[in-house]
């Protein structure tokens, strides 16, 4: 799924006026024709970079803007100034524009010819004031955008437009999502629940349940052919424990998962949902709690959450939008256990079964074991350590009046010791700047214990992300201290009550 081509595109826009002539609005065009380029060559952008012709009059730019709205390939605009643009002109296009922004604040030249300078040099190059009048309409208009300031050729100013794109891509992905739930939340579990039409409005997303017994006639209906197909690949990716081997004794645990993995391939690609959640109260005439199925699935760039829990499926299907093509994976996460001991102290994240093997260390293996929760058949499952590296955790919560995002930089590593009675995927890390500042944080913040834990996605494409969606992010990084963070929570709750004005 992540290896076909991304079908966004972000668009190029310059802002000029008709004051300097057609001589110097020729050189503004070849010359930001060369900063695109620049940037569609390079690799930290995800989306390819479609130039547009310099814009010079009202009617243009609201007309871009539009298009832009009315395109479902355009994941977002940077826009750029190279020459001076008058920003009323840009009201009515600002107005109108519903697509993520970023004001790219550069120009031509890295160094200044001194020697050579004269006026026509001026008048060309003159983003310096040109990108300072369109900020203060930007701003005077509440127009939520990231500014990057620098030169294209900076790794830096690629990086961080790189982090926009990817937040861009999670945002149109959010856009265009439908949510399968099999059965409703785990009863009396509070922090899974959540406003679904505050959901639609918000992200995008459409959140809707099934009935379990609709999943059960497409998994009875799978073809003994397909289920013959799926065993071949298993046996190829991964160790499969010795029962589970054809013509061994629990041989037929095995093909029920794989009956359950095309089961549930066909009803979600059916329905064009690209996230799903299951219950394991609520398992209708299902044989095994789907464990193996789901973590394929989520490989293959479907968001999930366990226990109904539909926020934190669309984050697994968001995060995974955002890192397509990196390294590292994203997957269903759930805080499970401390070690207090450790120098730092770590947490040991799991999840009943279903942890995304795009996080794996190793070739998963793949074995049966008793689920001592769900009254059901054993459930076959992936079993692996995720791989060490730099990470981060997010989670979402609906705290009543709007969506709060908390995210946490952490460092996966390896377990400290190996756990040879877990018999499930599993996730040791630090987080940043401590367990005991971290957690403090988390548990103010109202923070959930379902996340996803994502090694393709950073910190500044989360910033982004939430910037774009106007949702709230707290954020737990190196430099958190826990009474910055109380303060933040304090004016945060102000902001945002404010920010979202009268409704209802
Ligand atoms: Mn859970």
């Amino acid at each position: 799924m992540n290896a076909a081509p991304n079908p966004l595109r972000c668009w190029f826009v310059t802002g000029s006026q008709h004051l300097y002539g057609a001589e110097t609005l020729r050189q503004v065009a070849d010359q930001s024709r060369a900063i695109a380029e620049q940037l569609d060559a390079s690799p930290e952008l995800s989306l390819k970079i479609d130039w547009k012709p310099v814009l010079t009059d009202a009617d243009a730019i609201r007309r871009v803007m539009l298009d832009a709205n009315a395109d479902d390939s355009c994941a977002g605009i940077v826009i750029w100034m190279h020459t001076f643009s008058p920003a009323k002109m840009w009201i009515a296009g600002f107005d109108a524009l519903r697509k993520p922004l970023l004001h790219l604040h550069t120009q031509a030249n890295v160094d200044l010819p001194w020697a050579a300078i004269d006026m026509d040099f001026m008048n060309l190059n003159q983003a310096a004031h040109g990108d300072r009048e369109i900020g203060y309409i930007q701003t005077r208009l509440g127009i939520a955008r990231k500014t990057v300031v620098g030169h294209v050729s900076n790794p830096r100013v690629l990086a961080r437009v790189g982090a926009w794109q990817r937040a861009a891509s999670g945002a149109a992905a959010m856009r265009s999502l439908r949510v399968a739930r099999f059965g409703d939340n785990m009863r009396d579990v509070a922090v899974t629940e959540g406003d679904k039409v505050e959901a639609q409005l918000q992200f995008g997303v459409s959140v809707n349940t099934y009935a379990v017994n609709d999943l059960v006639e497409a998994v009875d209906a799978v073809e003994p052919g397909d289920i013959a197909d799926l065993v071949t690949e298993y046996l190829d990716a991964y160790s499969v424990a010795p029962e589970l081997l054809p013509g061994n004794e629990r041989h037929e645990s095995l093909r029920y998962g794989a009956r359950l993995e095309a089961g549930l391939r066909r009803f979600l690609s059916a329905g064009g949902f690209g996230a799903f959640t299951t219950n394991f109260e609520d398992l209708g005439g299902l044989r095994q709690l789907p464990g193996l199925a789901v973590q394929r699935l989520m490989a293959d760039g479907y968001g999930f959450g366990g226990e109904g829990d539909w926020k934190t499926s669309i984050m697994v299907h968001t995060l995974k939008a955002m890192g397509a093509s990196r390294p590292g994976g994203a997957s269903f996460m759930e805080d499970y256990t401390y070690d207090l001991g450790a120098e730092p102290s770590l947490i040991l994240g799991a999840h009943m079964l279903e942890v995304c093997p795009s996080i794996a260390a190793g070739r998963p293996s793949l074995e049966i074991h008793p689920l001592s929760i769900g009254s059901r058949e054993d459930p076959v499952r992936l079993v692996f350590d995720a791989s060490p590296g730099p990470a981060v955790v997010i989670g979402i919560a609906d705290i009543g009046d709007r969506f709060r995002f908390v995210a946490n930089q952490v460092e996966v590593v390896a377990p400290p010791a190996p756990l040879p009675n877990l018999p499930v995927a599993r996730a040791v890390w630090q987080p940043a700047p401590s367990l005991e500042i971290s957690a403090e944080c988390w548990l103010e913040a109202g923070g959930p214990h379902h996340t996803v834990l994502a090694a393709s996605v950073g910190i500044e494409d989360l910033s982004d992300l939430a910037e774009i969606l106007g949702t709230e992010l707290l954020l737990i990084d190196r430099a958190t201290t826990t009474r910055a963070f109380a303060n933040e929570l304090r004016w945060n709750r102000a902001y945002f009550r404010l920010a979202q004005g009268l409704s209802g």
